[in-house]
C-alpha cells in the first residue's frame, strides 16, 4: 500500500459505471452482496453521456425539424428553423436526469459509490486514484471484480481527435452549430445514424467507407433500404475508400481518401467525423498484476457465466465483445451479479436484439435464412412490405419490410429482420419469441391491434405460414 492510502473491502467491485456495470451493481447488491462501484468519469458510461441517448435525442430533433419541413403532402406547411444551441441544451437537460437516475438507484439500493481511476493492484485488490492532484487514492480488497471499462472510439492514423476539426462521435454528438459539410469516414452503424442525423439537419454530407457497401453485416437488402433513403436525404456515398490525411482548408477541412489502386480524391468540408468502430477500455486497468490477458483485439474472452481466464474476475459489456451494444452489457450485468450470487443464470447470445436509428430504422434479432441453413435448419421465411401496412402508409413512413425466419419442421421463431418505422420497438415481439422458443403458429394468431405497425409482424409470420391475408403469399 502506498503510504496515505487509505483501505477498504468489499464483496463486489465493479469497475465503470457504464449500463454494464451499474446494473450489476444494483443487482448485486438487491441480492446482498457488500457492493463497490467505482467509476472515474460520469455515471452512465457512454450509453447516457455520448453514446445511446444523445443520440437518439439529437435523432428525435432532427426527424422532427425534417418532418414539419417535409410534410406538405399532409397540408402541413411549415418551415421549421433549428436552433441547435437549445437542441443541445435539450440533450444536455435529457442526459442529466438520466445520469442523476442512475447515482440514485445506486445509492438507493445500497451500492457503495466510489468516484476515481480503478487498476488492479495485484490478487484482490485494486487501486483508486481520486480525480485531480492532492486528492489521494484507496485501496480496495474484493472477493469478486467485475470488469465493465467499456470502450473508446478507434482513432485513424493521421486523423487525431481534436473536437474541433476532426470530430469523434462525442464531438459531433455535441457541435453547437449545424455544420454546411460534413465528411464521415465509415459507414458502419454510428456513422450512418449520424450521417442521417445531419442529412436532416441541413448537413450536406458526404460519406467515405473502405468497404464497398454501407453497414457491413447487415444483409443487403437492408443495408440498401437504408442507403437509398439516405441518398434521399442528401447524403453521398464513396466506397471503397479510405481516408487516408487531412489538411485545414479555409475554416475548414480537406479530407483525401485513397482506393486500393492507390487513385486519390479529395473533399472539402467544414469537419470530418470519424466513425470506423470502438475498442475495449482494457489497456489502462493494470491487467497484468492479476495475470489477464486481453486478445489481440483488447477483448476479454468470458464464459457463459462472464468470468474471465482469472477465476473471480468477471467481464461484461464492450470489453466482454460483440455484439457491443448498451442492452447486452446490462443484461451481462444481471448475469453475473446473480452468478456471483450462487443464483442459477448464464447468458444466451441467441436472443439480443440489435436496432440501427437511422431512417428507416433496422431491428434484427437472432437469425438471418442463410445462417439458419448453416447451422442445419431448413429453413421458412415470410415477409410484409411496409407499403402493404396501412399504419406505414397514415405515418408516411412506407420504405421497409418486416421478414421473419423460422424451422420449417418445428415452425419455432429463430430471427426476424425488420427495416422500417420504428424497427427498434418491433423487433421486441420477435426478440421475445425467439427467447421463449414461440413458434408461427403463436405469433400468428396472436391478436395484434389495429392499425399498427406490429401487425407487419404478425403478417410476415402469417406469411411464412402460407396464408397472409394482406400480403401475397409465396
Ligand atoms: C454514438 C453512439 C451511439 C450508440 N448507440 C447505441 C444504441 O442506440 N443502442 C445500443 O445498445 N448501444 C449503443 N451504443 C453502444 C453503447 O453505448 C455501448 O455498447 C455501451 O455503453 C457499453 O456499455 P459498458 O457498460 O460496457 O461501457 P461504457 O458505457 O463504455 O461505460 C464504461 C465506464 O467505465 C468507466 N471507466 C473506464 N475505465 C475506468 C477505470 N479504470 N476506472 C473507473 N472507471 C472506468 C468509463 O468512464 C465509463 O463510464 C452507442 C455508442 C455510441 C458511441
Amino acid at each position: 500500500m502506498v503510504v496515505g492510502d487509505i483501505s477498504t473491502g468489499t464483496d463486489v467491485l465493479v469497475v465503470g459505471a457504464g449500463p454494464g456495470g451499474y446494473v450489476a451493481a444494483i443487482r448485486a447488491s438487491q441480492l446482498g452482496l457488500d457492493t463497490t462501484l467505482v467509476e472515474k468519469d460520469a455515471y452512465g458510461g457512454v450509453c447516457l453521456n455520448r453514446g445511446c441517448i444523445p443520440s437518439k435525442a439529437l435523432i428525435t430533433g432532427a426527424d422532427t425539424a425534417h418532418g414539419a419541413a417535409n410534410a406538405e403532402a399532409m397540408g402541413v406547411h411549415a418551415d421549421p428553423a433549428v436552433d441547435m444551441a437549445a437542441m443541445q441544451s435539450w440533450k444536455d437537460g435529457v442526459v442529466d436526469q438520466l445520469t442523476g437516475g442512475v447515482e440514485k438507484l445506486c445509492k438507493a439500493n445500497g451500492v457503495n459509490l466510489v468516484e476515481g481511476t480503478a487498476e488492479f493492484a495485484g490478487e484482490g485488490r485494486v487501486r483508486v486514484a481520486h480525480g485531480g492532484e492532492g486528492q489521494g487514492s484507496e485501496t480496495i480488497e474484493y472477493e469478486h471484480a467485475i470488469i465493465a471499462t467499456g470502450s473508446r472510439p478507434i482513432q485513424i492514423p493521421g486523423f487525431e481527435f481534436d473536437e474541433e476539426h476532426v470530430l469523434s462521435s462525442q464531438g459531433a454528438l455535441s457541435l453547437d452549430t449545424v455544420p454546411d459539410e460534413l465528411v464521415v469516414v465509415g459507414a458502419g452503424y454510428i456513422g450512418m445514424e449520424l450521417s442521417t442525423t445531419y442529412a436532416k439537419l441541413g448537413t450536406d454530407v458526404t460519406v467515405v467507407e473502405m468497404l464497398d457497401s454501407a453497414l457491413p453485416g447487415y444483409e443487403d437488402d437492408i443495408a440498401r433500404t437504408v442507403r437509398k433513403r439516405a441518398e434521399e436525404l442528401g447524403v453521398e456515398f464513396h466506397f471503397g475508400e479510405g481516408a487516408s490525411e487531412w489538411e485545414p482548408h479555409n475554416d475548414g477541412v480537406r479530407v483525401t481518401t485513397e482506393t486500393e489502386d492507390g487513385e486519390t480524391s479529395t473533399y472539402a468540408a467544414d469537419k470530418v467525423l470519424v466513425a470506423v468502430g470502438r475498442s475495449p477500455v482494457t489497456d489502462t486497468l493494470g491487467l497484468d498484476a492479476i495475470g489477464l490477458e486481453p486478445d489481440e483485439n483488447g477483448f476479454l474472452a468470458t464464459d457463459e457465466f462472464g468470468e474471465t481466464a482469472v477465476d473471480d474476475v468477471y467481464a461484461v459489456g464492450d470489453v466482454a465483445g460483440e455484439p457491443m451494444l448498451a442492452h447486452k452489457a446490462s443484461a451481462e450485468g444481471e448475469v453475473v451479479a446473480e452468478v456471483i450470487a450462487g443464483e442459477p443464470a448464464a447468458m444466451d447470445f441467441q436472443a439480443i436484439p440489435a436496432a440501427v436509428f437511422t431512417d428507416p430504422e433496422i431491428g434484427t434479432v437472432g437469425m438471418t435464412e442463410a445462417e439458419a441453413a448453416d447451422a442445419g435448419f431448413d429453413p421458412v421465411v415470410g415477409k410484409m412490405p411496409m407499403n402493404a401496412s396501412g399504419r406505414a402508409l397514415t405515418l408516411s413512413e412506407p420504405e421497409g419490410f418486416v421478414r421473419v425466419v423460422a424451422d420449417s419442421e418445428t415452425g419455432f421463431v429463430l430471427g426476424g429482420q425488420i427495416v422500417g418505422p420504428e424497427a427498434s420497438e418491433l423487433v421486441a415481439e420477435l426478440a421475445l419469441a425467439v427467447e421463449m422458443g414461440a413458434t408461427l403458429e403463436d405469433v400468428g394468431s396472436t391478436v395484434h391491434t389495429h392499425p399498427t405497425l406490429s401487425e407487419a409482424v404478425m403478417e410476415a409470420v402469417k406469411n411464412a405460414q402460407g396464408h397472409a391475408i394482406h400480403t401475397l403469399n409465396r
